[in-house]
Parts: structure tokens; C-alpha cells; sequence
């Protein structure tokens, strides 16, 4: 087993004043345009995955919290001045939240690191950076959202003259429900096409991570939204319970597990309200013999252990085609072993700490189940460290497609490894899986990636690269991965709804 990095005092970035002042005095809820204490009187902690040091105070938000912020969404949709503004209106206001996000660029990468353990410069680079395009993307679409014209025959009324068209309207007031391993992006990536269309809306953060969601409501407020639209009520699964079965909301947009997803579609039922689901995932990630070592090692390292290997696309499935199974492998396990790990807020850190002691010790959970199955590590297994909730990157062979670890999604830095025969192929193994999210495909022959991408049952396939998001391309689940498509254009899809309008002349 190659060692891990060693253990070092990290130099970590110091907290800005403004994050310090912000994680000061508890956090309230944002409802109705105003900041409220829980109904219950309740607050909760929230930490430092990388210390366990307790960051601040939240108010807790529960089902009688939920419902005053529906009503609150309510009012504004139906009396309130957001879906009758204009277009550009809103598109400029928007525009505004891109901008502002970018201003305090700093302060929301910190605040994203310091709650979820992410490191500082992915946080902002990454989470913050894309979150502000994802605002910018969707105020564009704002004054972009059309009907049609449909020059109807109308058989049964065979001399008459028509109009017809249809609306493309806001679905309502929507309850919009986020993980912790991308708190502000999953929350961006939801909110900006859900205003941009006109709907108001309810956003429930995960215990883990409520923080960069409460920044966020300031910089709604600053932005001058209408009381109202934007309401953001932290709390746990019963609050998220009470938000998808609630009468008064007519859509609820989740991320997170496939489990909750099921339960989100069983309480969605009283009201039949719209639901789309971005759930799990264990995504194969095939690399053929002709593939470019130089890029599909780095590649393939990242597609399991980007974001600590808590990323709903994880390529945690790597098929290697048998001539080079145990040349590409160990180059992965070295790269492996060379990731500088530490708190988030070092700004070195390349693999960070798992978001809390549950997540901790379901993966060290796997890795032991893994090994008595039979696995076997060409580098890591273990904690790392003393303190905090750290994972070695761990590189598993020797594995069978019916082990835990390789059907289950583990959410944490772990990949197992296993060879393909070409003549064979490959898709076959790599759909055998109950999700359908993403796949990574490395080859020099475009035919062949193209034949294979074709096969491959998953919402995005990526090839000679891996995580190649694109705010403009639609991003969804197959199977158990999720209903319904978010980002690019279908993103609006999810939350507008058409009124056919047919005129007798
Ligand atoms: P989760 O339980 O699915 O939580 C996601 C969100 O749903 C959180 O805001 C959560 O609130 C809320 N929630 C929990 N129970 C609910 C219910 N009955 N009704 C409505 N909302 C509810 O995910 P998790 O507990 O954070 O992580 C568990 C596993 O889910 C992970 O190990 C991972 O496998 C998977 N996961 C997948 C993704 C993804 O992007 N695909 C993201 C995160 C996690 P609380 O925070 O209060 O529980
Ligand atoms: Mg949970």
C-alpha cells in the first residue's frame, strides 16, 4: 500500500471580518421579506467538518415555519409584484445577484468552506464562480420565455376562423430542496430559472450546510427583491417533509439521495404537485487501451475524488480495458497517494474532510465491508489523521459487481477498479446499476466513443474529460438518478407550464 501524504500544520487563510461578523448572533429565518427566529423558539449548530468546532447558531426551522413562508410565497404570487413585473425587470434583478455574488465572491468561498469542508479555492473558483453565471444565464432567459402561434384545422368546426396560441406561465410557488455537497450551487442552479420564470419560492438548505444560503438571502434582500419571492427556512428533514407535502406549493425540486427523492414522491402525491428529482448516483468511468495516459490519469482521478468524492457524478466505477488494467490503475493509486489532504480553508488543501460524523462513518463503513468482501486497496483504506472527518483517497480492485461497493453510492474518496475485456465490451457492466447519471468515456478512436457514448444509459456521458458541465446543457438522471432535466433550457421546463389559448373569430 503506497502511504498518503503526511500529516502537516496546514496554514490555513484567515476568516475575513465580514465572515466573522456574519457567523455572529444566530441565524435567523428569511421570510417574507423579513428575519425570524423559529416559531419554537429552537436553534441548531452547525460545524466545521475539518475541527468540529461549532461555526454558529441557526434557527430551526419546522413545519409551522414552513407553512408561514408558504402563505408568504403565496401572497407574493398571487397579489405580489414578481410575476407581473416585466421580463426585463426581473432579468436585470437577476443579473444584479450574478453581479453581487461575484463582488462578495470571497466571503461566500470562505463561508462555503468553513461549512461544508470544501477547500477555499474550489469553494470560490468553482461553487461561487458558476453559481453567479448560473444567475447571469437564467436572467438572460427571463424576457426569452415564448408561447407559440399554432394554425389550428379545428375538424369539428369546419367554417369557423381561429386564434390560437399558447402561454408559457410561472408554475406557482415552489419548494425548492438542496444537499450539502454543493449548498450555493444546487440552491443557484434552482433558484435562477425558478425567478427568471416568475414563480416565488421557498429554499430549505441542509442541516449540514445552512450558512452560504442565509448570505444569499442577504444579498436577495440587497438586491431589492419583493418580500416574499425568496423565502429561506433552514432546518432538517421533517421541514423538507413539510415543504413537499405542503397543499399550498404547486412544485418541489430536490437534490440529494435517491431515498429522500422516493419520499419526496410519496408526499407529493396529496396535491399532486410537479416534482423533479436530481438523485444519486455510481457512475462508470471507461477507459480503453488507446486512451491518453496524460490526460486520463489526472482525469480519472478527479472524476472520483472531486469535491472529496461527494459529487452526484462521481466516476467511482472505473472499467479499464484489461492490457492496461494494471499499468492505469497504479498511476491513478500513485496520483492518489500525492493529494495534498487538509481543511478546506488551507489553501493547498486538495482532498478535504467529509461533511460530518454520519457521512464519516458510513464510508469508513464501506471500506471495511469492501475488504472482508474481498477488495483489496492500492492505496489508502483508512482515516487520515486524528481530527476531523478525513478519508484516505482509496483505489479498491479486486472487486466483484455484486460487492456493496461497488453497487452502492458511498459519497466519499473511494473508486473500485475493474478490467473489461474489449471484444466483450464494456457497456453491459457499466449499466448494470440502478442509476443513470453521468459516465466518462477515454479513447483516442471518436468512432468508438461515439459507439460507446450511444450505449452508455446515463444523463451525461463525457468523454476525454469528466465533470464537463456547462451551464447551457441540460443535466439529469436515467433510471434512479432523478426525473426531469436542470440547467440550459430545459431548466425553464421545470418550472413554467403552458396554457393552450384558442380564440373563435
Ligand atoms: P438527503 O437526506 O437526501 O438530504 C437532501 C436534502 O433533503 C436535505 O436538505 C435534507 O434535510 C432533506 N430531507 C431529508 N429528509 C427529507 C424528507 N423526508 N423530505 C424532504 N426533504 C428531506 O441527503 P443527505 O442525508 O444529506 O445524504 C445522504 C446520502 O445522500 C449521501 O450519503 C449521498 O449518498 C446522497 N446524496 C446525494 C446527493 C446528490 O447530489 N445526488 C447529494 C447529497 C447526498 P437534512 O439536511 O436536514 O437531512
Ligand atoms: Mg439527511
Amino acid at each position: 500500500m503506497t502511504a498518503v501524504a503526511d500529516q502537516a500544520e496546514p496554514a490555513t487563510q484567515p476568516v475575513l471580518d465580514s465572515v466573522r461578523e456574519f457567523l455572529g448572533g444566530e441565524k435567523k429565518l428569511f421570510i417574507d421579506g423579513k428575519w425570524a427566529s423559529a416559531q419554537s423558539g429552537r436553534t441548531f449548530t452547525t460545524e466545521d467538518p475539518a475541527t468540529g468546532a461549532v461555526l454558529a447558531h441557526v434557527a430551526h426551522g419546522a413545519a409551522a415555519d414552513v407553512d408561514q413562508a408558504v402563505r408568504a410565497a403565496r401572497r407574493a404570487f398571487d397579489e405580489g409584484p414578481w410575476p407581473h413585473m416585466k421580463p426585463n425587470q426581473r432579468e436585470r434583478l437577476l443579473w444584479r445577484i450574478g453581479d453581487m455574488l461575484n463582488e462578495r465572491a470571497e466571503e461566500f468561498g470562505q463561508l462555503e468552506a468553513l461549512d461544508n469542508g470544501k477547500s477555499v479555492g474550489i469553494a470560490t473558483a468553482v461553487d461561487v464562480a458558476w453559481a453567479a453565471d448560473v444567475f447571469r444565464y437564467y436572467a438572460g432567459w427571463a424576457t426569452k420565455i415564448e408561447g407559440s402561434t399554432i394554425n389550428v384545422s379545428m375538424p369539428f368546426a369546419p367554417g369557423g376562423q381561429f386564434h390560437a396560441y399558447t402561454l408559457r406561465e410561472p408554475v406557482g410557488v415552489c419548494g425548492l430542496i438542496v444537499p450539502w455537497n454543493f449548498p450555493l450551487l444546487m440552491a443557484a442552479w434552482k433558484l435562477a430559472p425558478a425567478l427568471a420564470a416568475g414563480n416565488t419560492v421557498i429554499l430549505k438548505p441542509a442541516e449540514q450546510t445552512p450558512l452560504s444560503a442565509l448570505l444569499l438571502a442577504e444579498v436577495f434582500e440587497e438586491a431589492g427583491m419583493p418580500p416574499g419571492v425568496v423565502n429561506i427556512v433552514p432546518g432538517f428533514g421533517d421541514a423538507g417533509a413539510a415543504l413537499s407535502g405542503h397543499d399550498g406549493v404547486d412544485k418541489v425540486a430536490f437534490t440529494g439521495s435517491t431515498e429522500v427523492g422516493k419520499k419526496i414522491v410519496d408526499a407529493a402525491k396529496g396535491n399532486l404537485k410537479k416534482v423533479s428529482l436530481e438523485l444519486g448516483g455510481k457512475s462508470p468511468n471507461i477507459v480503453f487501451a488507446d486512451a491518453d495516459f496524460e490526460t486520463a490519469v489526472p482525469g480519472s482521478l478527479n472524476a472520483w475524488l472531486f469535491n472529496h468524492g461527494q459529487a452526484c457524478t462521481a466516476g467511482t466505477r472505473m472499467y479499464v480495458e484489461d492490457a492496461i488494467f494494471d499499468e492505469f490503475t497504479g498511476a491513478v493509486a500513485e496520483a492518489a497517494s500525492q493529494v495534498k489532504i487538509g481543511p478546506g480553508m488551507d489553501p493547498a488543501t486538495q482532498l478535504g474532510p467529509l461533511v460530518s460524523q454520519e457521512q464519516f462513518d458510513k464510508v469508513t463503513g464501506y471500506l471495511r465491508e469492501g475488504m472482508a468482501d474481498g477488495a483489496r486497496a492500492l492505496t489508502g483504506g483508512n482515516r487520515w489523521g486524528e481530527t476531523g472527518y478525513f478519508v484516505e483517497p482509496t483505489v479498491l480492485v479486486d472487486v466483484r459487481p455484486e460487492f456493496s461497493v461497488v453497487r452502492d453510492e458511498i459519497f466519499g474518496p473511494v473508486v473500485t477498479a475493474m478490467p473489461f475485456d474489449a471484444e466483450r465490451g464494456v457497456a453491459a457492466a457499466a449499466n448494470d446499476s440502478m442509476y443513470g447519471l453521468a459516465a466518462g468515456i477515454w479513447t483516442r478512436d471518436i468512432s468508438k466513443a461515439h459507439r460507446t457514448a450511444k450505449q452508455i444509459k446515463a444523463g451525461s456521458v463525457w468523454v476525454n474529460q469528466y465533470n464537463g458541465f456547462d451551464t447551457a446543457m441540460p443535466f439529469g438522471g436515467y433510471k434512479q438518478s432523478g426525473w426531469g432535466r436542470e440547467l440550459g433550457a430545459s431548466g425553464l421546463d421545470l418550472y413554467t407550464t403552458t396554457k393552450s389559448v384558442n380564440i373563435a373569430l
